[in-house]
């Protein structure tokens, strides 16, 4: 706990003054204590020491096969983020596969992926449907979601449940990661999102995905399986969300608009 303080207390001096953000992609202004690109140095970090943690565990990239799958279906996905937000032309992006029973997978700041192999085993996506859980998971690095959460927490300090921020990465053990990483990869991969945030990743990543050339409504099958499925996500892939059926509601309407787009880019099957 003292460690988790002292944390929140470097993040407040290393940022310095407090302000609001325009995103460039939603234009909501978003509170950015934390500006985005310290949010993807620190996830960089995390996500460094999280790859080499899960090599000593034999949970990386196991499948040769599955890894390439997961990255030719992202990389249309990456190359579309970049036209979206350009500055995003310079992450330094990564795509990896751990394995872990969690339905799950993130993008931490900075283009930092990871898929589950249970979301591959439990949920059996189509290339479509994975395409979108990766435009879901980029459109929330795209739009600041992290940043945003870290700096919502400064704000809160802690009126958050300690309990959630102390857990590690999904079983996964961070112990050798000091200081602001650590607090970084918690506050990315622990933290849901608000509602808002789910919304505008759904509306971005089913777009990025149909310019990418993915079947638009590939993102309402996958969240009725994702439903079917229940409550073993992790936190961005949890089934309790208030109101699905409006979630697939507002994704149906999304999908619809989007059929030119796609028909316009689809991919040869
Ligand atoms: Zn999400």
């Amino acid at each position: 706990m003292n460690r988790f303080l002292a944390t929140l207390l470097a993040i407040q001096l290393s940022v310095g003054i407090a302000g609001c953000a325009t995103n460039p992609i939603t234009g909501r202004s978003q509170i950015m204590l934390v500006s985005d690109n310290k949010a993807a140095r620190y996830s960089a970090q995390a996500y460094d020491q999280l790859l080499l943690n899960a090599e000593k565990q034999q949970v990386l990239d196991e499948d040769p096969a599955t890894v390439n799958r997961v990255r030719s279906i992202a990389q249309p996905l990456i190359a579309q983020a970049a036209a979206l937000r350009p500055e995003a032309r310079h992450w330094q992006w990564e795509v990896h596969v751990l394995k872990s029973d969690q339905v799950n997978a993130w993008c931490m700041a900075g283009g930092k992926i990871a898929v589950y192999t249970g979301l591959l085993q439990k949920i059996r996506p189509t290339d479509d449907e994975l395409a979108q859980v990766l435009g879901h998971e980029i459109a929330h690095a795209l739009l600041s979601h992290q940043a945003e959460k870290m700096s919502r927490l400064q704000v809160q300090k802690l009126g958050l449940g300690l309990g959630v921020l102390a857990g590690a990465i999904a079983g996964y053990n961070l112990g050798g990661v000091a200081g602001l990483a650590d607090t970084v990869a918690t506050v990315s991969l622990q933290l849901p999102n608000s509602r808002k945030a789910e919304s505008e990743a759904d509306a971005v990543g089913i777009e990025l995905a149909a310019k990418a050339g993915y079947d638009p409504f590939a993102a309402i099958s996958l969240w009725e399986k994702m439903i079917k499925v229940g409550g073993s996500g992790g936190p961005d892939w949890l089934s309790t969300h208030p109101n699905p059926e409006q979630r697939l509601q507002s994704m149906r309407v999304k999908a619809q608009q989007l059929m030119p787009v796609y028909e316009a880019n689809r991919r040869a099957p």
